[in-house]
């Protein structure tokens, strides 16, 4: 089995995607499924140099760039995750500085995309990848409008996102939608295999999503953690609130929150339920740019609190 550009399963969605005609598409489905890969496989394809009948070939210098991310005519754009002052953004959002320079006071962004829009193709078709289409605001969608109904020199459009009903009307109802769902268990399992490892317990966690076993030492490092965590909460109050500071230094909510959902799947429902309040908590006490060390000492004294250790 092989990954061309870090692809793993999602036959049926290339073979869609390889059809279509439009200008516009929306890729839905879980974090790490596997959405970012298929519309880079996209732009490969649109722009091989042996063309869109037999591509993409991986090999030309199109493919070449696609792979190396960095290719003339493809442009992604995702949340911001830190602000003009450095500080940490804890909200994420794509603002419309990034959709054009005109309302790009602060020249936060290299790129625009309604400018970037204005020159031709270097191959053949420019593509656009709104990576996190439901963190488009309001202004950045009225922005992005204009060029998603009529593209200049074609270009298309694919917006990511995990659900079509988080992405704003204004998005997604010019654009074919398209789920990206999990592939099978098996599907993973090979494709651990081809890298020579076996982890019952990674497949488990990755669900039948590609990307996990793509970042897998990050997953790990996530699962590691979680159990450190889980484990220093039985411990005792001392030894919960160290593990929660342990934690605070190492956390990332791309992986932390699903890693800790995970440990404690063996849990009753009452006490997963109240797990999850935790979680949202602290991710929401986050967002709010409150001190992050009290937030996961809070944390921990609930998580205690959820598993009966308090
Ligand atoms: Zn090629």
């Amino acid at each position: 089995m092989s990954a061309p550009f870090g692809l793993i399963g999602h036959q049926e969605v290339v073979d869609t995607v390889r059809a279509f005609a439009g200008h516009a598409l929306l890729l839905y489905g879980p974090a790490r499924v596997g959405k970012r890969p298929t519309a880079r496989l996209l732009a490969a394809l649109m722009n091989c140099e042996r063309g869109v009948a037999v591509g993409p070939c991986g090999a030309c210098r199109s493919c070449q760039g696609v792979l190396h991310g960095a290719h003339p005519d493809l442009l992604e754009i995702e949340p911001r995750t830190t602000t003009a002052t450095g500080k940490t953004a804890r909200r994420r959002l794509i603002p419309v500085a990034a959709i054009t320079e005109k309302r790009d006071d602060g020249r936060e962004y290299e790129q625009h995309v309604i400018e970037w829009l204005e020159t031709a193709p270097t191959y053949a078709r420019k593509v656009v990848i709104v990576d996190g289409a439901e963190h488009l605001n309001e202004e950045s969608a009225n922005a992005l409008l204009k060029v998603v109904e009529e593209p200049p020199h074609r270009a298309l459009f694919v917006f990511l996102a995990e659900e079509v009903q988080a992405v704003l009307p204004t998005i997604a109802s010019r654009a074919a939608r398209l789920g990206v769902s999990a592939v099978s268990d098996e599907v993973l399992a090979r494709a651990l295999v081809t890298l020579g490892e076996e982890d019952p317990e990674l497949l488990a966690f990755a669900a039948g999503r590609p990307g996990v076993i793509v970042e897998r030492a990050k997953a790990r490092e996530a699962l590691h953690d979680a159990r450190v965590l889980v484990e220093a909460l039985s411990l005792g109050m001392l030894g919960a609130l160290e593990a929660a500071e342990g934690l605070e230094k190492r956390f990332d909510p791309r992986w932390h929150p699903e890693a800790l959902q995970f440990v404690l799947r063996g849990e009753e429902m009452h006490v997963r339920a109240a797990a999850d309040r935790a979680l949202q908590r602290t991710l929401a006490a986050l967002e709010q740019y409150v001190s992050p060390s009290l937030a996961f000492q809070l944390l921990a004294l609930e998580l205690r609190e959820a598993l009966g250790a308090a």
